[in-house]
């Protein structure tokens, strides 16, 4: 009896030195389903963890020492979009907002999000247009062209010209007879809000090349990322950014719009190839009826881990924290996720 116990004490403390030991390294932060900027937990001050969240599609959260980062603004979708578990309307923290380019998918919520957290909003010139239009105050809004160097808290915000990818004639009607002949029609009221939500941003074809910015984003620790949130042709600009970074700890890349895998790959792979990322994450790649589809991801990962094996891959669910050493010996390391 006395044995028993004693072995259930020592079990129980060891049990409570552990939980210590993962609660002094891993802030509530790297455990929680709740975005950092809806108002979720964040890394403290005196940790140098990172914890990043998909927030769907191109939509990515950076959150370090207390602060967060704004990547797209896309969070009210069209119609049959998957739930992302949160409204436009939550958004309410941010450092800074960083939007790739101003096709609806990507900038469409960044009026009342602009409001709600009084972050400045980065873009190219045409998506400053369409951030005004869309009612970003005035003040708020930073034009970028490639090549400027910001900064806003503890991040230092490298921009580069990127460009949009394009797809060949008939694509975009081969998806809209898959959905057309593998789901219900959409109703009248799907047709509408769909409308609406493709005119919260722009078709102007000027988005393809002088629209689409890449963004670096450095913490003075050195931990360095890079997102891509279309997967164009490399222009000079992304060359330089990859010259100016060198490997990354985290590259996010677009993966859409073919869905035929051994395709996309050849769109997505150079910036991998370019960014030697120690983590890639993918970007995108969900579906957006009645157009893209939700895209398998293996055969990239596949490839990654044959011809990078360096290099890790993760593919988080929407909110799945994943935490990230951002200084120290393990830099870059993903400390904990989960789906
Ligand atoms: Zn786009
Ligand atoms: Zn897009």
């Amino acid at each position: 009896m006395r044995k028993t116990r004693l072995l259930f004490w020592l079990a129980s403390s060891m049990l409570m030195l552990a939980n210590a030991t993962f609660a002094a390294e891993l802030p509530e932060a790297c455990k929680s389903y709740t975005p950092a900027v809806v108002g979720g937990p964040m890394p403290p001050p005196d940790s140098d963890a990172v914890v990043m969240r998909w927030l769907g599609n191109a939509n990515f959260e950076f959150a370090y020492k207390g602060k967060v980062y704004l990547f797209d603004a896309y969070f009210d979708r069209t119609p049959r979009s998957h739930d992302l578990g949160f409204k436009a309307s939550d958004v309410s923290k941010a450092e800074g907002i960083f939007i790739s380019h101003a096709h609806f998918d990507h900038i469409s919520d960044i009026g009342p999000v602009a409001k709600q957290t009084g972050a400045p909003v980065v873009g190219a010139p045409i998506t400053a247009e369409v951030a005004k239009k869309l009612g970003v105050p005035e003040g708020q809004i930073v034009v970028a062209k490639g090549g400027e160097t910001l900064h806003y808290g503890d991040a230092t915000v490298e921009v580069a010209l990127a460009q949009h990818s394009t797809i060949q004639p008939g694509l975009l009607d081969i998806y809209a007879s898959l959905y057309k002949s593998d789901s219900p029609p959409f109703t009248e009221e799907e047709k509408k809000r769909l409308d609406y939500v493709q005119s919260l941003g722009t078709f102007d074809p000027k988005v393809i090349t002088e629209g689409t910015l890449a963004y670096g984003l450095v913490f003075p620790s050195g931990f360095k990322a890079v997102l891509i949130g279309s997967a164009g042709p490399i222009t000079p600009g992304v060359r330089a950014l990859a010259e100016k970074l060198g490997p990354v700890d985290v590259a996010i890349v677009a993966y859409q719009v073919h869905a035929v895998a051994d395709t996309q790959i050849n769109y997505t792979w150079p910036f991998i190839e370019l960014f030697k990322p120690k983590l890639f994450l993918p970007a995108h790649h969900d579906s957006a009826p009645p157009a893209w589809v939700d895209l398998g991801l293996e055969p990239l990962f596949a490839k990654i881990r044959t011809e990078m094996p360096n290099t890790a891959f993760l593919a988080p669910l929407y909110r799945s924290p994943i935490c990230i050493a951002g200084g120290g010996p393990d830099q870059g390391k993903v400390l904990s996720f989960k789906y």
